[in-house]
């Protein structure tokens, strides 16, 4: 007889009835690789090392044993998730909010860079059982006192290697020395390159090490195609890409901020809905330009890779 223990069923995880509730709702049918090998693991509260890129379901593979361990009674914060962008805190607090729906009184508050501060010092002072944040605003509210971490149980760093490759490893050294001794920690990380295993090394006892898919590698569900142009035939050719996809609904990544700016803004004078997205747009304007693509107002984003990054759309085309 065979069994095949990667093929579980989200009731089988140990999970309470509020959260296999909303998964069901949410239509979720099985754990994916990611969830079904960390989620046991995580909710014993051992520390991990999870090597997952976007889409492979690690926001719920982490926020589920989050909630699964929450104790709704205790208002100061028992969870930290850190993030690379102010778009990813969001999108995992919302993550959470829709996993949690059933868990009367249960708050999560994403804290970022570039949003009011009064609203999220009122917000903080209200409690919130789960905060998710980026290093250097969580660090701007641990210096003001507002935030206080000392009764967390789990910290976790999400897309690791991008907050390494945005400079932010100063900041998660001083949040994590604002931690308890006594903690889970759980790293998530799309690559695993020197700089992710000293942080691990480092700041994390015993670690258990799982990766979903091959190591380093693109995502299998995605068909990859390329074309070697020069410089000055680039933008022609991506014309030409879109002209054979008429319906093309997707993103274009450029290196540096000017360029997603002048590639938008030809996009737009030949007639494309597009929109450029980066790190120098103001929150509002990211948020907004992040709301017309949801919605299919604009058909092509431009963006850099780190403005981007673990950005979860639906329906996307190329
Ligand atoms: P993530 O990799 O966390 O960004 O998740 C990618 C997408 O997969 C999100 O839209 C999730 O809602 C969805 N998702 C997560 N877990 C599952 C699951 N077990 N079954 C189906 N969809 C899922």
């Amino acid at each position: 007889m065979q069994t095949e223990p990667e093929q579980a069923l989200f009731a089988d995880l140990d999970l309470p009835d509020a959260l296999l509730r909303a998964i069901k709702q949410l239509g979720y049918e099985s754990p994916s690789p990611i969830q079904g090998k960390s989620i046991p693991i995580l909710l014993e509260g051992k520390n991990i090392i999870g090597q997952a890129q976007t889409g492979t379901g690690k926001t719920a593979a982490f926020a589920l044993p989050i909630l699964a361990n929450i104790d709704l009674k205790q208002t100061a914060p028992q969870a930290l998730v850190l993030a690379p962008t102010r778009e990813l805190a969001i999108q995992v607090a919302e993550a959470f909010q829709v996993y949690a729906r059933h868990m009367k009184g249960f708050h999560v508050l994403p804290i970022y860079g570039g949003a009011d501060m009064r609203g999220q010092l009122r917000a903080l002072k209200r409690g919130a059982h789960v905060v998710v944040g980026t290093p250097g605003r969580i660090l701007d509210h641990l210096g003001r006192k507002s935030l206080k971490l000392n009764e967390l149980k789990t910290v976790v760093l999400d897309e690791a290697d991008e907050m390494l490759n945005m400079g932010f490893y100063e900041d998660i050294k001083s949040i994590l020395t604002h931690t308890p001794k006594e903690k889970s920690s759980w790293l998530f990380s799309a690559t695993m390159p020197q700089e992710v295993n000293t942080i691990a090394k480092k700041f994390m006892h015993e670690p258990i090490e799982i990766t979903v898919g091959t190591k380093n590698s693109g995502a299998k569900n995605v068909n990859h195609q390329y074309f070697i142009v020069g410089a000055r035939e680039r933008y022609n050719t991506l014309r030409a890409v879109i002209g054979m996809n008429p319906d093309i609904f997707g993103c274009v990544f450029c290196r540096t901020k000017i360029e997603t700016q002048k590639v938008a803004e030809k996009l737009i004078h030949d007639g494309y809905k597009a929109a450029a997205i980066h790190g120098d747009l103001s929150q509002n304007q990211r948020d907004a330009v992040m709301q017309s693509f949801r919605k299919k107002k604009i058909q092509l984003l431009i963006a850099t890779d780190v403005a981007a990054r673990g950005i979860d759309v639906e329906d996307i085309t190329h």
